[in-house]
């Protein structure tokens, strides 16, 4: 049997790719330190005899006992109110993290697959956004904490794969939405489901004609797991991400309208830094993974408005 190690296991993405690893038949040892993550995500799973949970900061020093056949460091604050509050701790995590979790892979000599971010690509000037392109980021900028930490944990996972031969892919992974996303989240999704069900104004920033391209969550965990457990993808970089690309306005309309909700919409001030546009190139994915996110978005929009329904509600039952 094998055996998966997932840091960040709690979180969003984690959790469901636990679920996933699991429902395949494998071993999964989950790291978490609750800091973005909810205890509520993986409590499902409390007891069941293929999987341990380990509440850790892998910032820490990172030792296990146990053989590993593959490592996913999913492991960081992801959404920009988040790593705004927690700057420092969101560059130890992706770069002593990163680290920590890679001289495990090396020690266990297990395949190991980094969680990347479209974040890497900045405010683009290329559009779509290959894996080719180098990006536009700034280093001083608000987001840097984030954009920085992960470029350098690209850097160091390539350098692993170089230097010792070790087994990694990298998934640049572009903005995902569905059920666990948490009611704090900060994130346009979570933010405008939960206005919108509330009767708050939904808050657009900008002029609301800035855009993202939203997968949903099932989307995103199958291709994960396809790259992480295809063959022959040692170094290989690959965009996760639905291209179809909208408005944070038209998002924000459609959630409305998908909730029924009277909230009006109202305008407020832009972010520094925040990203003109964004919208992956998925040839690779396609070619390599034989993948493509199936989920339309208002379908996605119905079954995430339905958690946040239960969420608000105080319903116990909800992950
Ligand atoms: N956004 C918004 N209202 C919110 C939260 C976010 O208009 O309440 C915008 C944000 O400025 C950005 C887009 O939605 O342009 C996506 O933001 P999110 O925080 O979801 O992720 P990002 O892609 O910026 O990391």
């Amino acid at each position: 049997m094998a055996t998966v190690f997932i840091t960040g296991a709690a979180g969003f993405l984690g959790s469901h790719l636990t679920d996933r690893f699991i429902a395949e038949g494998w071993r999964v040892v989950a790291l978490d330190s609750f800091l973005t993550g909810a205890p509520e995500n993986l409590a499902h799973l409390a007891g069941h005899d293929r999987f341990r949970f380990i509440r850790y900061d892998v910032t820490q020093y990172l030792f296990v006992a146990e053989p590993l056949d593959l490592i996913l460091h999913f492991a960081c604050p992801a959404s920009p109110s988040d790593y705004l509050a927690y700057p420092i701790h969101t560059m130890k995590v992706d770069s002593i993290g990163t680290l920590h979790s890679l001289g495990l892979a090396k020690a266990k000599r297990a395949r190991y697959l980094l969680a990347s971010t479209s974040e890497v690509y900045g405010d683009p000037e290329v559009h779509p956004q290959p894996e080719s392109y180098w990006g536009r980021v700034n280093p001083i900028g608000p987001r840097s904490v984030y954009d920085e930490a992960k470029r350098f944990s690209e850097a160091l996972t390539m350098a692993y794969h170089h230097a010792h031969k070790l087994d990694t892919r990298i998934a640049r992974i572009f903005n995902v939405y569905g059920p666990r996303m948490r009611v704090q989240d900060g994130r346009a999704v979570p933010n405008f489901m939960t206005q919108a069900l509330r009767g708050e104004p939904i808050t657009v920033y900008g002029d609301g004609q800035q855009t993202r391209s939203l997968c949903f969550v099932s989307d995103l965990v199958e291709g994960v797991f396809r790259l992480a457990t295809s063959e022959g993808l040692s170094g290989e970089v690959v965009n996760i991400g639905n291209p179809e690309e909208h408005t944070m306005e038209g998002l924000a309309r459609m959630i409305a309208e998908i909730t029924s909700s009277q909230s009006p919409i109202q305008f407020r001030e832009l972010p520094l830094d925040d990203p003109r546009r964004r919208r992956p190139e998925i040839e690779k994915a396609r070619r390599l993974l034989n993948w493509e996110p199936v989920m339309p978005l208002a379908e996605g929009l119905c079954l995430t408005a339905d958690y946040f329904r239960m969420k608000l509600s105080g319903d116990s039952r909800v992950q």
